[in-house]
């Protein structure tokens, strides 16, 4: 490689993909990282969800019409998309582009299936998957939350199950953090992303 490439090469941002079995405090360690380490860069998804009351375009999503969608995703502009619940998401290749060549770096938030599409157009993606410590402690959790019927939390505990063992026979995680404890996991997300992007 030539010195040009090299410095190029060396300019050109991380970008971190961390997933999460459901009910595992991903949002909770996400938010945390996001008020440590203003200087990250979180991608914003493309959908055609109506926007809600607080939310603008550009910002919490890009909001557009299934039409525009539709051509977006013919166009190959998207890293991955998904359909949930009637309404389209998908993940902008555009805007990762433009973070990452300019040196930022980037971190997403993508369930354990859609990582994998994901993966064929960033392969250099950095996986890091956030797993809860035990089944009985999740259940344990989801209960003292209080917010959840029975047949919810039977219904997440058995995703979380099938989102685990996903993540472990196809997915590409470079790293695993065992959420035992919410403080020492907030910590330990924070070394492992300065150590990703300083290297
Ligand atoms: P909400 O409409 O509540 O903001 O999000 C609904 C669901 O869409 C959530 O489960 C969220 O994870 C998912 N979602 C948001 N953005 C994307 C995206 O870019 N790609 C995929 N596959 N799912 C997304």
């Amino acid at each position: 490689m030539n010195s040009e490439a090299e410095s190029n090469n060396q300019k050109r941002g991380k970008i971190i993909v961390f997933s999460a079995a459901s009910g595992v405090g991903k949002t909770t360690i996400l938010d945390h990282l996001r008020s440590v380490m203003p200087r990250l860069i979180y991608s914003v998804s493309a959908t055609t969800r109506k926007p809600r009351s607080h939310e603008k375009d550009g910002i919490h999503y890009f909001f557009m019409s299934v039409d525009e969608f539709r051509k977006k995703i013919e166009a190959g502009e998207f890293a991955e998309w998904a359909e949930v619940h009637g309404n389209y998401y998908g993940t902008p290749k555009s805007f990762i582009n433009r973070a990452v060549e300019s040196g930022r770096h980037i971190v997403m938030d993508i369930d354990v299936y859609g990582k994998v599409t994901f993966d064929q157009a960033y392969p250099e993606a950095i996986g890091i998957f956030i797993e809860p410590p035990s089944t009985e402690e999740l259940e344990k959790r989801l209960r003292r939350r209080g917010t959840d019927s029975e047949e919810t939390i039977k219904l997440r505990l058995s995703n979380a199950a099938k989102e685990t063992a996903f993540a472990e026979n196809n997915g590409k995680y470079e790293h695993t953090i065992v959420n035992d404890d919410l403080d020492r996991t907030k910590h330990e997300v924070i070394d492992l992303v300065n150590k990703l992007i300083n290297k």
